[in-house]
């Protein structure tokens, strides 16, 4: 495999835009609001590589980062003060992020030497560098190559937040992305030092009691439409608080929903916070269904087999229905 592939069309941007931020003495990272695996993954394996050359980083999410990923190096970096000024900084790279309104920083897109890194395909690409690469299984992937066209090593620590990223936006190596490439690199990652079992332990095999009480919850709802093939949940405010949990222990019940053979596509819909409500959906290949174009009716984006968006709204139950009603 030649480990560059990915980019070979875009070899130039990729030597501009690595030259830029060498240039850089500061460096402001953002990635999108509820952040993931591949999200988080990406953003402190660049922070990392960026802190290698000397430069002064920041890593802004615009929500806490869920406590499954305190494992990956550089988490207590992460910081939810949003920053007052973009000018100061010499640049910004945003990642895995879709839309600039994702990150809460969307002010970047006037920034001279902002610099958008995604795998998104509905990326705007309307930053002033934008390396989109949708045949990437995760923004995480497009990094390592870039770091490996650029010669920057790839220590353990980044190799952690890398391989992070690709087994959590690959669902675990089990989605359609998972391609002999992806399990290249992911091999490569090990080698240098990056332990799979322990980021799958740490993702996806621990859960808190609040957790299961959730799941539990989730999945006694679950509501089969034959009409649309739809398995739809709900999880509204009042169950978090019962459960004593948050949106973040919600992580996977959607696809638990998915795993139904007679639907066509799953939805999971939870009003994290009183009015707001995230929707999560899933599909799978053999199941003919393009799940980013119902997210997209509805504000939202994503994958072809797994997208999501939000929505205003309060999740009720009415005359023994569940029903969204108007905020
Ligand atoms: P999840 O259901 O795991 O939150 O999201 C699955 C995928 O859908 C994400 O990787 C992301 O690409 C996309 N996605 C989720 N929520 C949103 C949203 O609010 N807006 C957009 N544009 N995409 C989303
Ligand atoms: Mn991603």
């Amino acid at each position: 495999m030649s480990p560059s592939r990915l980019l070979n069309s875009q070899r130039s941007l990729v030597s501009e835009i690595w030259t830029l931020l060498e240039q850089a003495d500061t460096v402001l990272i953002g990635t999108h609001e509820h952040p993931d695996g591949d999200a988080l993954g990406a953003s402190l394996a660049l922070m990392r590589a960026l802190n290698s050359l000397g430069k002064q980083v920041t890593v802004y999410i615009p929500d806490p980062a869920p406590d499954v990923f305190s494992f990956l190096p550089g988490f207590d970096q992460l910081t939810t003060v949003k920053p007052s000024r973009l000018d100061t900084f010499s640049a910004i790279a945003l990642l895995d992020y879709t839309k600039v309104e994702r990150t809460h920083l969307a002010s970047a897109q006037y920034h001279p030497r902002s610099i958008s890194i995604d795998h998104h395909y509905e990326n705007p690409r309307e930053l002033a560098f934008n390396l989109v690469v949708p045949q990437a299984a995760a923004t995480a992937q497009i990094l390592y190559e870039l770091f490996k066209s650029v010669q920057v090593p790839i220590t353990k620590d980044i190799a952690t937040c890398l391989l992070t990223g690709i087994f959590t936006d690959s669902g675990s190596f089990m989605h359609d992305s998972t391609t002999p490439e992806i399990l290249n690199i992911a091999s490569d990652l090990m080698n240098r030092g990056a332990r799979l079992s322990h980021i799958a332990h740490e993702t996806y095999q621990k859960k808190e009691l609040s957790s299961l009480r959730l799941w539990g919850k989730a999945l006694s709802r679950v509501m089969v439409n034959e009409k649309n093939g739809a398995a739809v949940s709900v999880i509204t405010y009042q169950d978090l608080r019962d459960c004593r949990a948050t949106l973040d222990d919600l992580s996977g019940v959607v696809n638990m929903l998915n795993t139904l053979p007679q639907i066509k596509f799953a939805m999971m819909l939870c009003e994290y916070e009183p009015g707001k409500i995230k929707g999560s959906l899933r599909s799978e290949p053999h199941k003919a269904t393009d799940v980013s174009q119902i997210a997209k009716r509805l504000g939202g984006g994503g994958h072809r087999l797994a997208s999501g968006f939000e929505i205003s709204g309060h999740i009720v139950k009415q005359n023994n229905q569940w029903r969204v009603t108007a905020p």
